[in-house]
């Protein structure tokens, strides 16, 4: 028999569960289970994609000095403080193997992420799961499960899977209770859906502990790319980089991330176009009885009676090709989460829950 055992907490990891992608028996499903942009990547990403392979003989950049100059470009940042990852999920993993080990607690909250615990196991910390308030993160919640053995707080800004925001004043007030041993990560993986917000970056400029993350898998359509990256103070970001690979992500991943973000118009495009029709099918499912809390980001989070008729809906649903997500395992056992697709989808999402609801399709 083997004596070979992993370290302590990695068997306590439940696997993390991706959007599904297919039903049984239905063609032509529409998925609308993982929160991706329904209109692809922009055309320029897709042409630099094509355009790397003729070099794919040679090995990325290491300290991604041009994709870093882009973001830097876009948001009005410093370069040098910015991180890229294979994913924001790895620019939360580097946070947390930096900045916690065995012993440490790690903070995330009652909706947040499935990730955070995930990340905070990985390194041997113990995630600490604190209640939020009508689908809220609740700050002083937050602030009294911190003990001297909190090293990072994990909130999401906006929330997924609860599409709301974190008022300003409420993330300024956390970060100035937080003892300066504990990181606030504010996760802006939605960031751009919300209109003149800067996800956070104002927050990293005023206080030393707080990290912001952002991601090319939502606005971007870049999901399948795998390319994220973090912003914060020096220091932090110095510590960063000596747990990064020095090729973490690859020359076509590079290429395409620069290209999408300096396709401004695209960009304009996709957020305008969310902005509309979410507003339309939250609107219309309140209308048959099925409401939501006003999103801040691209996928609403629509309540039911009970668990039983949310559940019963996700199955009326498949059986009409759409592919949403079951939210129970983030305690909202009422509620579904449904992508915002493109005017098609939402069409289809409105009428068969209008349909499921008992009124006329
Ligand atoms: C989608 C998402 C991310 C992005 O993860 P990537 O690794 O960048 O694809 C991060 N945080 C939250 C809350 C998300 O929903």
């Amino acid at each position: 028999m083997t004596k070979i055992t992993p370290q302590p907490g990695i068997m306590d990891i439940a696997l993390y569960q991706g959007g599904q992608s297919h039903v049984a028996g239905v063609k032509h499903v529409i998925k609308l289970s993982s929160n991706e942009n329904p209109f692809g990547p922009s055309p320029k990403a897709i042409e630099a994609v094509r355009d790397s392979a003729a070099t794919l003989n040679r090995y990325p950049s290491t300290d991604h000095a041009s994709l870093r100059d882009a973001i830097g470009t876009r948001h009005g940042l410093n370069p040098a403080r910015i991180i890229c990852g294979v994913g924001s999920d790895e620019v939360l993993q580097f946070v947390a193997q930096a900045y916690a080990g065995p012993g440490d607690e790690v903070i995330y909250t009652e909706h947040g992420f499935s990730m955070y615990p995930i990340i905070a196991r990985m390194v041997g910390a113990t995630p600490l799961m604190v209640a939020e308030k009508n689908r809220h993160v609740d700050v002083d919640n937050i602030l009294a499960a911190v003990t001297d053995q909190t090293r990072i707080v994990f909130v999401t800004n906006p929330g997924n899977p609860t599409s709301t925001m974190i008022p300003e004043a409420e993330l300024v007030r956390l970060a100035e209770a937080l003892p300066q041993t504990c990181l606030m990560v504010v996760d802006g993986a939605y960031a751009e859906f919300v209109a003149d917000f800067d996800g956070g970056a104002a927050l990293v400029d005023r206080f030393e502990n707080v990290v912001m993350t952002r991601t090319f898998s939502k606005i971007y359509g870049l999901g399948g790319m795998r390319v994220g990256w973090g912003y914060a103070a020096q220091s932090i970001i110095d510590v960063l980089n000596r747990v990064r690979q020095p090729f973490n992500l690859s020359l076509t991943a590079l290429a395409a991330a620069e290209a999408a973000i300096r396709d401004e118009d695209y960009l304009t495009f996709c957020h305008s176009e969310n902005a509309r029709l979410r507003v339309w099918l939250s609107e219309e499912l309140a209308k048959v009885g099925v409401p939501s809390d006003a999103s801040c980001t691209n996928f609403i989070l629509v309540r039911f009676e009970d668990q039983a008729e949310a559940e019963a809906c996700d199955d009326y649903l498949k059986t009409k090709g759409l592919i949403v997500r079951r939210v129970a395992g983030y305690n909202l056992l009422n509620a579904l989460r449904i992508t915002v697709g493109d005017e098609e989808a939402c069409r289809r999402v409105v009428a068969a829950i209008t349909a499921f609801k008992g009124g006329v399709a």
